[in-house]
C-alpha cells in the first residue's frame, strides 16, 4: 500500500485520533446523541487486495477504527445485491487495481457518522452555555476574523490551531496539501447503511 490516505491511516497518531472520536461518540447517551447528530451505524466495505495478507493488514486497520468489523455473511450479501462469486464489470470502475472474485473481500463493521451540520452548532450552543460560576457570565467567546500569523495570539496560554489548508499560510506548515475530491448529494432515504470501497463511498447522513 503506497496511497498517501494509506500512509495517514497506519500512523497511530491519525488512528489514535478517529479511536478517540469513536469513544467519544459511544460515551453519549441516545438523546444527546441525536442532538449533536451522532448516528451509529453499519458500514459495508469492499476491499479489493492482491493477496490475503495485504487484506488482513487493512482489516487491521478498520478494526482499529471502527467499534467492530467482521467479514459479510452471504446473506448479508445477498439482500445487498453482492454475489461473491460473480462481481459486475462495474466493480473495476472504483478500485486502481486489477478486480477478481479471488482479489475481492466484503467486510461489516459499525461507525459513527457525525452530520457536523448538526454538530457543529450544538458544539457551539454547549460553549456558549458555559458560565463563570461566580460572575454568571460567558465563559467562551466566539470571534471570527481572518488571522494571518499564529504568532498574533501573544497573549494566550493554548493555541489550537484547525485552521485546514490555511495552515499552510498562517502556521507555515508545507505539509498541507490540498486533494481533490467530488461529492454528489441525492435523496435516498432507503439508504442506511455506508458503502465504502478504496476512494469510493456513500454516507447517508
Ligand atoms: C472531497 C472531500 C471529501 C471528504 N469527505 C470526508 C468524509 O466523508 N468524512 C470525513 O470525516 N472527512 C471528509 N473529508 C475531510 C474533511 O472535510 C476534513 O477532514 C474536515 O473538514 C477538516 O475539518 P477541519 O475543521 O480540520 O478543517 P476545515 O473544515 O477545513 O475548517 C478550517 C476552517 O478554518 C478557517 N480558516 C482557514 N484559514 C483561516 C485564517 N487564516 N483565518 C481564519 N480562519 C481560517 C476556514 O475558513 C475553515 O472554516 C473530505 C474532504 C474533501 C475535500
Amino acid at each position: 500500500m503506497n496511497r498517501t490516505e494509506d500512509r495517514i491511516f497506519d500512523s497511530p497518531e491519525v488512528t489514535g485520533f478517529v479511536r478517540k472520536t469513536a469513544e467519544h461518540c459511544k460515551s453519549m447517551d441516545k438523546h444527546t446523541a441525536l442532538k449533536a447528530g451522532v448516528n451509529l451505524r453499519d458500514m459495508f466495505w469492499l476491499c479489493n487486495a492482491k493477496t490475503p495478507q495485504e487484506a488482513q493488514t487493512r482489516v487491521e486497520f478498520f478494526s482499529r477504527t471502527c467499534l467492530t468489523v467482521e467479514e459479510a455473511t452471504d446473506q448479508e450479501l445477498q439482500e445487498l445485491g453482492y454475489d461473491r462469486s460473480n462481481p459486475p464489470n462495474n466493480h473495476q470502475l472504483i478500485f486502481d487495481d486489477p478486480v477478481s472474485a479471488e482479489t475481492l473481500y466484503y467486510h461489516k463493521a459499525k461507525v459513527f457518522v457525525i452530520d457536523t451540520s448538526v454538530y457543529m452548532p450544538w458544539l457551539k450552543s454547549l460553549l456558549q452555555g458555559l458560565k463563570n460560576a461566580a460572575t454568571g457570565r460567558p465563559r467562551v467567546t466566539f470571534v471570527q476574523r481572518k488571522v494571518t500569523r499564529l504568532s498574533e495570539f501573544t497573549n494566550a496560554n493554548i493555541v489550537v490551531n484547525c485552521s485546514g489548508l490555511g495552515a499552510k499560510e498562517i502556521a507555515n506548515d508545507n505539509a498541507m496539501v490540498p486533494i481533490r475530491g467530488q461529492y454528489v448529494r441525492i435523496r435516498a432515504p432507503a439508504i442506511q447503511a455506508l458503502h465504502f470501497a478504496d476512494h469510493s463511498f456513500i454516507c447517508p447522513r
